[in-house]
């Protein structure tokens, strides 16, 4: 089969390998569609602490079962099934599994990171972690309920929504995402902002309030809009030092921030403001299985063509991840196996 592999630091190539071999209790997907991840990026720079060369990535997808290699469980999917995947392998030991909070398992895996994933003719995927997509639901929208995942996450850690004003900093697929989550629930005031003047475009087509914090203070406008009394929320999704040291400040008193970004070191906090004004700061990581049923209901309503800049087959692969690398208007790379 046919399958985008990571060979080495920024070498990612299309190659002809060896269907893989289903386990008992594990279905055999064929991929239709699946999403570069600010992850596999990180993969892709060859500093990523567990993933070994050779890889073949991908943990964002969506397929149809081509074969079930039946376990001792019980199953009720069959071939034809069109499916994604809840891509998290988890050790079922630690204090985390022992008490229903699997999704920060101290030993967490994920299909495409720590095994093969999906950028691929076929990937093998354990039976239980696949969810039915619902029946109208296109492949292509199917490979973003993953990312949608962490954002109804992201939501559900920062308690009831009922907030005037929510900041979003960083305004990638994932900050988009968070974004329109919020809009779901009906946020009247969001301001999204970025120091990319594309990604502020595509955000503002959406109906954000957007701003620049290339050009200007953040905290500026987050005074004019509440009144100088500071945001209710503030969801941080850029990752960056600068982000990490502002985002406790958009906040008004015991107000809420959620740091959704991967650090790739730990940033300084203000935590003197965290101090003064009674913050929660709220670290959140991947999903639950709920946040991913929520994220498979309501996928069907994204704005696509704003989320998706570019689809690809699997051929020009390596092109995807030269695009993701480009300061130019990108925001979800979809690879197509097919
Ligand atoms: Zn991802
Ligand atoms: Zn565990």
């Amino acid at each position: 089969m046919k399958a985008l592999r990571y060979l080495a630091p920024q070498l990612v190539k299309t190659e002809d390998i060896e269907p893989p071999v289903c386990a008992a209790g594990e279905a055999l997907v064929r991929v239709h569609s699946a999403g570069i991840c600010g992850s596999d990026m990180y993969i892709f720079s060859g500093k990523h602490p567990r993933a070994q060369a050779p890889l073949v990535m991908g943990h964002e997808f969506a397929g149809e079962i081509a074969s079930i290699n039946p376990g001792p469980g019980p199953t009720d999917l069959t071939v034809g099934d069109k499916v994604t995947a809840y891509p998290l392998l988890v050790c079922g030991r630690c204090w985390a599994c022992r008490n229903g909070q699997a999704h920060v398992c101290r030993n967490l895996k994920l299909i495409g990171i720590d095994r093969d994933g999906a950028f691929a003719e076929y990937v093998n995927v354990p039976l239980e972690l696949l969810f039915k997509l619902p029946p109208k639901l296109s492949y292509a929208k199917g490979a973003l309920v993953e990312p949608l995942a962490v954002a109804w996450h992201a939501l559900a850690m920062a308690g009831e929504p009922n907030w005037q004003t929510a900041v979003v900093i960083g305004s990638g697929p994932i900050g988009l995402l968070v974004g329109l989550c919020l809009q779901d629930v009906g946020i009247q005031n969001i301001i999204m902002s970025d120091i990319n003047a594309h990604r502020l475009k595509r955000s503002a087509r959406l109906g954000f309030q957007v701003f620049n914090s290339a050009a200007g203070d953040l905290a500026g406008l987050v005074d004019q809009v509440t009144d100088a009394e500071g945001a209710d929320v503030v969801f941080e999704c850029a990752g960056s030092g600068a982000a990490a040291l502002q985002m406790c400040q958009l906040v008004r008193p015991r107000g809420t921030v959620v740091v959704v970004s991967t650090h790739k070191e730990p940033h300084g906090v203000d935590l003197q403001t965290v101090n003064f004004r009674e913050l929660t700061v709220k670290g959140t990581r991947v999903y639950t299985p709920q946040d991913y049923r929520k994220a498979l209901d309501r996928a069907a309503d994204l704005p696509f063509t704003e989320l998706v800049s570019h689809m690809l087959d699997l051929d020009r692969g390596s092109e995807g991840f030269q695009i993701m690398q480009q300061p130019e208007d990108v925001c979800k790379v979809l690879l197509n196996p097919e």
